[in-house]
């Protein structure tokens, strides 16, 4: 069973980004706009942070109280817009019920999005154009499984899970690169004669553990996106001494699968690899 290691490839690409901004004598720079407080935000940005600053770029967190009016937010966000040495803008995901996210997010400049979460980015996305900038998880799965050299085209894909943020823009991409993709969710009728058929299974809900030994058949990739923090004393035993698990419960799956991205370690360094690899790409567009 191969290992999809995201922390292998992460490290190819910092590498990568690294001589990209020395080629310049100025640093990209990503601005983080957090609105409320959140645990698992607090960490998020504190890796992307931790990234950024190892491959040369500046990263600043601007943080909101939850109470911050929508027309401040707006504001701040075209003022960074406007600034030519802010590269791109991203809003740390969620956002507080009371704001109008489409509105936030487009008010993002589409050449600072560099989530790939405004307007202009997903209809690119959509239309299978290279103009945006994918979202960073989608992105990341991809690099994923080129660096493996696992083949995309004519290959059945089941994604299950069809959020905004991952399982929709990833079954999207998979399409543009000739996949035959089946998207899954909460109401999906008899899941494991679906994800059975997947030669590659791409798994995005939140549950952890939810994908078991009889959803899965040999010869099958299985790329884990889930990440819920541990907790239960069961989960604690069965994960060892992780403090966070996937969606796929690796050791009832890993005898059969061809291939597997582990929780942690696989997905995850990958996602904040690709932010930065758009942050890198949006600062060598704007400085041409
Ligand atoms: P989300 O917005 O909550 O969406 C979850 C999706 O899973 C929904 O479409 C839901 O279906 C589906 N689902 C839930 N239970 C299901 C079930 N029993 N059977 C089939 N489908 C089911 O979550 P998200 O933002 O996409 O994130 C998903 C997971 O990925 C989370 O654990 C998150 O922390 C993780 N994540 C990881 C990364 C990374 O870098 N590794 C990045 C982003 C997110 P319905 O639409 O029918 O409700």
């Amino acid at each position: 069973m191969l290992i999809l290691d995201g922390k292998v490839v992460r490290d190819k690409i910092a590498a990568e980004l690294r001589q990209r901004i020395l080629a310049f004598s100025s640093k990209p720079k990503l601005v983080i706009i957090q609105i409320g407080e959140n645990e698992e935000s607090a960490t998020y940005i504190q890796q992307k942070k931790r990234f950024g600053e190892s491959i040369g770029a500046v990263v600043e967190h601007v943080a909101l109280p939850a109470d911050t009016s929508e027309r401040d937010v707006l504001s701040a966000i075209k003022q960074y817009n406007s600034d030519s040495n802010t590269h791109g803008i991203i809003i740390q995901m969620p956002i507080p019920d009371s704001f109008d996210r489409d509105r936030v997010l487009d008010a993002i400049a589409p050449e600072k999005d560099v989530d790939g979460l405004g307007s202009a980015s997903v209809k690119a996305l959509w239309e299978g154009k290279r103009a945006g900038y994918m979202p960073a998880t989608t992105k990341g799965i991809l690099s994923l499984l080129e660096y493996y050299k696992i083949p995309i085209a004519g290959k059945n894909v089941v994604v299950v899970g069809r959020s905004f943020l991952v399982g929709k823009p990833t079954a999207q991409a998979l399409l543009n690169l000739d996949a035959t993709v089946t998207i899954a969710h909460s109401k999906t009728v008899n899941l494991p004669a679906l994800t059975q058929h997947a030669d590659i299974l791409i798994v995005a809900t939140g549950n952890p553990h939810f994908i078991q030994r009889d959803h899965v058949r040999a010869g099958q990739v299985i790329i884990d996106v889930g990440i819920t923090a541990v907790t239960g004393e069961k989960l604690d035993e069965e994960v060892g001494e992780r403090t966070i698990t996937g969606d796929v419960h690796f050791d009832a799956v890993k005898d059969t699968v061809h291939a597997i991205s582990p929780v942690p370690g696989g997905v995850g360094p990958m996602t904040v690899a690709s932010l930065f690899e758009n942050l890198v790409t949006a600062f060598e567009i704007q400085n041409r």
